[in-house]
């Protein structure tokens, strides 16, 4: 049976290297990653995925599946791409408190259906970003401080498993693949459905301020001040920003979970910063939850670098200020801790991370800047080596990275076993694999 031959046995499209929109959907989020796939297949159903599975086993082939596209590395040379899209419902049952997302549901899909039952899921800044794959890495947003990582959050998982196989994944059914499903990424079966534990929000207050470039270092000791002590209901972000073409900016992005009135009071200290060019803060309903940090939604040419800081005082923010943001476009820290440095002997593979700062690096990835945004995120790694915890959240892992920088060796160790178990003749594929 030839690739082409899939198009007999699946009801989803098939898509061959020539055929008319193949470059299309075979395209990564992240346009300066390529990814030369030998097809791609939109399933429509989980016996497509099924079907697709066993065709790859029997003829060699490995399968790598991604939703959206958001967390590619470009490791998928000659492999078939599985598009999720179309397993895309969203059942919220509210008495519950769960919901059930087909595995090509994004997360805006989530914010929408939940948010006017006063309910959330655990969604990252950006929720054009699949539930399935950050959620299989982890998943760390703005209410992981309160309530962990996403991956935590899961009640049960629906797979294909390397064999083809459909079925229901919980602690109870099967522990050890519960567990690595949970935080070590998408190596171990296909998922086709998650269930996944929502949470109460009474309310929702937050938004971004900006600054002028001159205002920058009390900026930063407000934010050095305000998450020294920060209950685990606020989040708060800051951002240096070089916009192309615009001038240099300086941002607080923050979200607490909880009434006006308290949140206000929290953030008392950002008031007494003069000069604010823009503030965006007030009652954030869940749907809009997006709006605060407004990420781009279309697919852009980006380099991304990020490492977790095992702490943060006024030498680091010396070391950060003293030189200029440019070539890369946004210098970010975001507050961690919390419920992710709790330990939980009932955490999946994410486990604990007790790094209270999350240090992210953007960059535009043209050809002509390529070479300058890498040189410029390694020397500001380099300046706060002290810093540097030298390992990173899967989801945040980077092309170029492995999944040896997301785990402990014991972590990792335990993964390489479980995907030797499932998955002995590799059909599946994740991004950053945990074998390497
Ligand atoms: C703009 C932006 C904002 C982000 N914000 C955050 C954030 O706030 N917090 C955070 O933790 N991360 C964040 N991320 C990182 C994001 O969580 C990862 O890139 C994640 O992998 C994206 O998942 P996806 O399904 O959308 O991407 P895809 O690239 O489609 O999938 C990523 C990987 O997940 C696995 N996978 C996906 N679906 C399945 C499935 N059905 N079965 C088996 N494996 C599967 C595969 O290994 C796949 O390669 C952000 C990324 C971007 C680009």
């Amino acid at each position: 049976m030839t690739i082409n031959d899939l198009r007999s046995v699946l009801t989803g499209r098939v898509l061959l290297p020539g055929d008319e929109g193949f470059d299309q959907a075979s395209k990564a989020w992240n346009l300066t990653v390529s990814q030369p796939v030998a097809a791609v297949v939109e399933a429509a159903d989980v016996p497509d995925v099924s079907a697709l599975v066993r065709y790859a086993r029997r003829t060699g082939r490995t399968v790598a599946t991604q939703p959206t596209g958001h967390g590619a590395s470009g490791d998928v040379d000659g492999l078939i791409l599985l598009r999720t899209g179309l397993l895309n419902e969203v059942e919220v049952r509210a008495e519950e408190r769960v919901v059930r997302v087909g595995a090509g549901a994004k997360w805006a899909q989530i914010l929408a259906a939940t948010g006017p039952l006063g309910l959330t899921g655990l969604a990252g800044s950006a929720p054009g970003v699949g539930v399935t794959g950050y959620t299989l890495g982890g998943g760390v947003g703005w209410f992981s401080r309160k309530y962990g990582f996403a991956s935590d959050s899961v009640r049960a998982f629906d797979i294909v498993d390397a064999e083809g196989e459909p079925a229901r994944v919980t602690a109870e059914s099967d522990p050890e693949l519960f567990w690595a499903l949970r935080g070590g990424g998408g190596d171990f079966a296909v998922v086709t459905a998650l269930e996944l534990d929502l949470y109460p929000v009474p309310s929702l207050y937050g938004g971004r301020v900006v600054w002028p470039e001159h205002r920058t270092r009390e900026v930063y000791d407000a934010f050095l001040e305000i998450t020294a002590d920060a209950p685990r209901e606020l989040s708060v972000w800051i951002n240096r920003l070089q916009l192309p073409g615009g001038p240099p900016m300086v941002t607080l992005d923050m979200a607490y979970l909880g009434e006006t009135a308290e949140a206000t009071a929290l953030l008392a200290r950002i008031d007494k910063i003069g000069d604010a060019l823009s503030d965006s803060r007030g009652i954030v309903p869940i749907a809009d939850l997006g709006g605060i940090t407004a990420e781009p939604t279309d697919p852009v040419p980006s380099i991304t670098r990020a490492e977790l800081l095992t702490s943060l005082d006024d030498d680091a923010v010396d070391l950060l200020l003293a030189k200029p943001v440019a070539p890369v476009i946004n210098v970010q820290i975001r507050h961690l801790g919390g419920a992710l440095a709790d330990p939980d002997p009932a955490a999946g593979a994410s486990g604990v991370l007790p790094e209270p700062y999350l240090l992210g690096l953007v960059g535009v990835g043209l050809p002509h800047t390529t070479d300058a945004t890498h040189a410029k995120q390694a020397d500001v790694v380099a300046d706060l080596e002290s810093y540097v915890s030298g390992r990173k959240p899967y989801t945040v892992l980077a092309p170029g990275e492995s999944a040896a920088q997301a785990f402990s060796s014991i972590t990792l160790a335990r993964l390489q076993q479980i995907k030797q178990a499932r998955d002995p003749r590799n059909v599946l594929r994740a991004n950053y694999p945990v074998l390497g």
